[in-house]
């Protein structure tokens, strides 16, 4: 499983890091970053409540979290 967030997407609002039951998410300037990514329990809370659709959760071959910066790196997970 991963999680994704697609920075070129990132407006920096902070909602997936206010909405993470969790110590997963924090922010970091104005971009969301990891923390703990091992608390991630796959809630899913913070895709649903991202406003432009920047992360997804769903199964990779990785474990943890993945930051996307190019569109083109999509099709390499
Ligand atoms: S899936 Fe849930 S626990 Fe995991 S980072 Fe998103 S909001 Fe936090
Ligand atoms: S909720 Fe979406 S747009 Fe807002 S900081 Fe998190 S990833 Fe970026």
């Amino acid at each position: 499983m991963g999680i994704k967030i697609d920075q070129t997407k990132c407006v920096g609002c902070g909602e997936c890091v206010e909405i993470c039951p969790e110590d997963v998410l924090v922010m970091e300037g104005k971009r969301p970053a990891v923390r703990y990514p091992e608390e991630c329990w796959w809630c899913d809370a913070c895709e649903m409540d991202c406003p432009v659709g920047a992360i997804t959760v769903r199964f990779t071959n990785h474990v943890g979290p993945v930051f996307l910066k190019k569109e083109e790196d999509r099709d390499e997970i």
